[in-house]
């Protein structure tokens, strides 16, 4: 079974290899990958890819995309485990090979949101940046992340804060009276309570809060 797994996986991955990765603090890096295919693939902010990682087994883990732009694929992966991902994230160097899956992923932005509200953690942060960069300036949009700030954004940004739940930090934020559209990222716990929240306390639509659960304490590999 592992086998038929492995060799159907191949099918679907594209082999890639790192051309260069950063530091960005303690505990994250950016990396980017170079394939000659990555300029024939489409991607909405928010997406994300599936990366092999590990040395043994079949061990994917999901990454969201910075940035994606011709034959370079940017990403920007946490350390905080000691899980395969983790590893293979402060491991990368220019050479690394790596198989990936092309993006996917339906948490991207709502067009007709009459407003936009961003809520994650440091993991959330990445593809909230994303999303909230790709934004034209006259679009209403707030929000809040919580953790060490260490993901430097791509344009607009959002309020860092430390040492509060995201609900917490939620509650502090002055929010337009009527409903928009909410993007919360990050450990699983979190992103329900602030949905529960949303939809239970300020009668939000139940279509109108868009969750991604990235981690949570215990679990491995989160999808
Ligand atoms: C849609 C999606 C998008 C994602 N985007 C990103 C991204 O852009 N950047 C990124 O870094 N990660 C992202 N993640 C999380 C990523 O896929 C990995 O789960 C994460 O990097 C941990 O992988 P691991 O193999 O090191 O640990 P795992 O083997 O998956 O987990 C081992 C244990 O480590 C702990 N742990 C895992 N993650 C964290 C954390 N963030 N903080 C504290 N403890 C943790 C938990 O206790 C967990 O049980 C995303 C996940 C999903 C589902």
């Amino acid at each position: 079974m592992v086998n038929l797994l492995q060799s159907l996986a191949h099918r679907v991955l594209t082999s890639a290899s790192v051309v260069s990765s950063v530091a960005l603090g303690a505990s994250a890096h950016e990396v980017t990958l170079t394939a000659p295919s990555f300029g024939t693939w489409q991607y909405v902010p928010g997406q994300s890819v599936r990366l092999s990682v590990g040395n043994s087994g079949l061990n994917l883990r999901t990454y969201s995309v910075w940035t994606l732009s011709e034959s370079l694929l940017v990403l920007r992966g946490f350390t905080h485990s000691d899980g395969p991902g983790s590893q293979w994230m402060a491991a990368a160097a220019p050479g690394t090979r790596v198989a990936l899956t092309s993006p996917k992923g339906v948490f991207v932005l709502d067009d007709d949101a009459p407003w936009h509200l961003f809520v994650g953690d440091d993991t959330g942060a990445v593809p909230l940046l994303a999303m909230r960069a790709s934004l034209p300036d006259s679009t209403p949009a707030h929000g809040v992340l919580v953790g060490g700030g260490e993901v430097p954004p791509l344009g607009p940004t959002l309020p860092w804060v430390t040492g509060v739940s995201l609900l917490e930090a939620l509650k502090d934020l002055d929010l337009p009276p009527t409903p928009g559209v909410a993007y919360v990222a990050g450990e699983q716990q979190a992103c329900l309570e602030v949905r529960q929240y949303l939809r239970d306390s300020l009668g939000w639509p139940r279509r109108a809060v868009r969750i991604s659960a990235h981690w949570t304490p215990g679990k491995r590999g989160l999808e």
